[in-house]
């Protein structure tokens, strides 16, 4: 159990905290559903890409899926060996492609033709020969969040089928590009099993038929995207997500990338917030609180659910919002909740807050971000400070003489 009120006490408010045993938990879950094969499970770093975090799945034997070279300077900071490290994303910059072709880390996952040139004309400028991997849009649709959908040919991800043909041919037929991988990732908070089979089914025969042109791929990378509950959902069991997978990999000798994020982290994280006040327009009870949407933006970005608790109070209860100081009607963590009435300084924890929060958020309205706080073992450690005025204006400071 959490002590929420003493982390209030000695950290102030809001505040992430993460419990590092749950995410070790969540990490050996997975890892062990796979043991039937060789498997990196590669932390997709922009879940939460704390450096504590970061480290302490390195020491789990964690790699890292990376969307930006900051991302991949996080990764090795963190402890987490090249050949481990992906770098993917459908907008990398020449000097980004450039320091990870430097750094030799594992594969850079190509997202268009266009990115390809890119990569071979960069990797001969550097006399090397870059590993790459393709992402292919396999056309499945993943039922999930328009805005978490990236397996569609309507999303901006990846390449069809054809496309990829041709690709892993040009760069077969490349001097500086050696194919290494083939990648898909469908979409984000995935519930049902079956639109990932489909994937891999299609994504594997694309493999065979590859092997036949004599193109020998040795890294099948599923992508992340596992779901978690945040209210009610029924989510895909580890070990039936690494059986469907495996099971459509019949005769292929390859080792497994996954690329899990929220799974790992997103019921591992709480945001603990203040009441301030409690006002009343009309019928509608606000309850307002001190974290915002510049904290935890999901409610606002993508109406996502966050279980509410209230940890000072249970008493008789009506419907209320529970909305942040900041100036926008999108700054909300719950709607049309049944809460008890609150006193100045009553905490509330906004759970499963651990993936796509603190990384989402911003310095809007002049406020600092959130400290973070890490669990282990019943000991809590600061693992970032809380934001300051002075850190707010520091790169603005010197221009204004
Ligand atoms: C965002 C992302 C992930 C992680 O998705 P989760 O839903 O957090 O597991 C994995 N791979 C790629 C390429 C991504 O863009």
């Amino acid at each position: 159990m959490i002590n929420f009120s003493q982390l209030a006490q000695k950290y102030q408010t809001p505040l992430y905290i993460y419990d590092f045993n749950k995410i070790t938990e969540q990490y050996e879950s997975l890892k062990v559903a796979f043991k039937a094969r060789k498997a990196i499970l590669a932390y997709a770093v922009k879940s939460n890409s704390n450096l504590s975090v970061v480290k302490h799945l390195a020491k789990l034997g964690a790699g890292a899926d990376c969307v930006s070279i900051g991302e991949v300077r996080r990764a090795f900071m963190a402890g987490i060996p090249k050949y481990k490290i992906i770098f993917s994303g459908v907008g990398k910059q020449d000097d980004e492609i450039k320091e990870a072709l430097e750094s030799d880390i594992l594969f850079i996952n190509l997202e268009s033709e266009a990115e390809l040139g890119r990569v071979e004309m960069i990797a001969k400028d550097l006399g090397i020969k870059a590993r790459i991997s393709v992402r292919v849009n396999p056309n499945i649709d993943p039922k999930t969040h328009p805005y978490i959908s990236t397996g569609l040919h309507g999303n901006k991800f990846g390449v069809d089928l054809n496309m990829a043909k041709r690709m892993y041919l040009k760069a077969k037929n490349s001097e500086n590009l050696d194919p290494v991988g083939i990648h898909f990732h469908i979409g984000s908070q995935l519930t049902e099993l079956e639109p990932i089979r489909e994937a891999a089914v299609i994504v594997a025969d694309l493999v065979r038929t590859l092997q036949a042109v004599d193109i020998e791929l040795k890294f099948f990378d599923v992508g992340g995207g596992l779901g978690v509950t945040y209210k009610d959902e029924v989510t895909i069991d580890p070990k039936e997500y690494a059986q469907a997978i495996l099971g459509t990999l019949n005769g292929l000798d390859m080792t497994i990338m996954c690329e899990p994020g929220r799974f790992i982290t997103a019921n591992a994280g709480h945001f603990l917030t203040r009441v301030m006040y409690e006002k009343q327009n009309d019928e509608k009870r606000f309850v307002i609180v001190d974290g915002g949407m510049n904290d935890l933006l999901r409610p606002a970005l993508y109406s996502a659910y966050h279980r509410i608790e209230a940890l000072d109070n249970d008493g008789e209860t009506s419907l209320a919002d529970i909305v942040g100081p900041v100036c926008e009607s999108g700054d909300f963590f719950a709607k049309d909740t049944q809460l008890p009435s609150f006193k100045h300084n009553d905490l509330i924890v906004v759970h499963s807050a651990g993936a796509y929060g603190f990384g989402m958020g911003s310095n809007y309205n002049t406020r600092g971000r959130s400290a973070e706080v890490a669990i282990e073992d019943g000991k809590d450690r600061l693992i970032r400070r809380r934001e300051t005025f002075e850190d707010l204006i520091a790169l603005e400071e010197e221009f204004i003489k």
